[in-house]
């Protein structure tokens, strides 16, 4: 495997790749949920071709950071990192060790999608998918990738990178990838690691929540007060930013449920940030 930390040591890597190429943007500290969006990633591009290479980028991107969120403290394991992602049958794992390699000029020119941005972690991140479709265009344009996978664990990010991709005609294909959990149901995320073991108990509240209501949805109830019900008290051992259920494919907030809708769970546990979702109602 490959290790490449500078832009321009990318592009010549790129000029002689030959068969299709997939890549997988990551932010490192890489878990199963990161391995799982590899493997992925790794069977779809050997379908396509001969001499098929599968990318991973590690890089904590600053743009996608409000100035009181966790950048300085996000974790940052590159040498674990490059041992998983060799595991998995990466190629190439592309790490700049300077935001310069890809911010040169500082942020200048910021990418937005409009309105899908303005509805949940959009309302109390300002700017972070700003930031995240930056760095995507960015990786796009260096990589030119065949095809892209990303985690539905970030559904809104996902809905607004589809959006990107298709209104600025960027080519390849993005995957979405199903969320992958511990044995116990939490998410996995690289926040995960700052979560004392009191507060990893007290996060298992928001896979019940989604149960709970999922339960609920199966048993016939469409009414979204009544799904909700109660649940700011089923999580009462963290700090709730949004528990809602939003139209899957505007995200706009809905009353009455009849197309499929996302609910959708952001709360902070031991003061870190914790986000999962799933979908009410998807075609099976
Ligand atoms: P991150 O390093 O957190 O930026 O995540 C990189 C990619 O992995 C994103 O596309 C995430 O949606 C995806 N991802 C992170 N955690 C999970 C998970 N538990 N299940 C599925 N995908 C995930």
């Amino acid at each position: 495997m490959k290790l490449i930390e500078s832009h321009q040591a990318l592009a010549q890597w790129r000029a002689q790749v030959s068969g299709p190429l997939a890549l997988v943007p990551t932010m490192g500290a890489l878990h199963e949920g990161h391995l799982s969006l590899m493997r992925d990633a790794r069977r779809r591009v050997d379908a396509l071709g001969q001499d098929a290479e599968l990318a991973v980028s590690i890089f904590v991107n600053p743009t996608q950071f409000g100035p009181n969120e966790d950048l300085d403290s996000y974790p940052r394991t590159l040498q674990r990192d490059l041992e998983l992602a060799e595991s998995v049958g990466v190629g190439l794992v592309f790490a700049p060790k300077d935001p310069k390699e890809l911010y040169p000029h500082g942020k200048k020119t910021l990418v937005r999608v409009s309105e899908l941005d303005l509805q949940l972690c959009g309302k109390h991140r300002p700017g972070h998918f700003e930031g995240v479709c930056t760095i995507v265009l960015k990786l796009w344009q260096i990589f030119a990738p065949d095809l892209a996978v990303f985690g539905q664990k970030d559904f809104q990010q996902l809905a607004i990178l589809r959006q990107m991709h298709r209104d600025l005609f960027l080519g390849g294909e993005i995957i979405g990838h199903p969320i992958v959990r511990d044995t116990d149901g939490l998410a996995l995320s690289s926040r995960n690691q700052r979560l004392d073991p009191e507060a990893r108990s007290h996060a298992l509240e928001i896979f019940s929540v989604l149960n709970r209501v999922q339960a609920r949805y199966v048993a016939g109830e469409r009414n979204a007060a009544r799904l909700l019900d109660g649940i700011e008290q089923d999580m009462a051992h963290g700090e709730v930013e949004y528990a809602t259920l939003v139209d899957a494919q505007s995200l706009e907030v809905v009353q009455e449920l009849a197309a499929p809708t996302l609910l959708a769970i952001a709360a902070r546990y031991g003061g870190v940030r914790l986000i999962d979702n799933c979908v009410l109602g998807a075609p099976s």
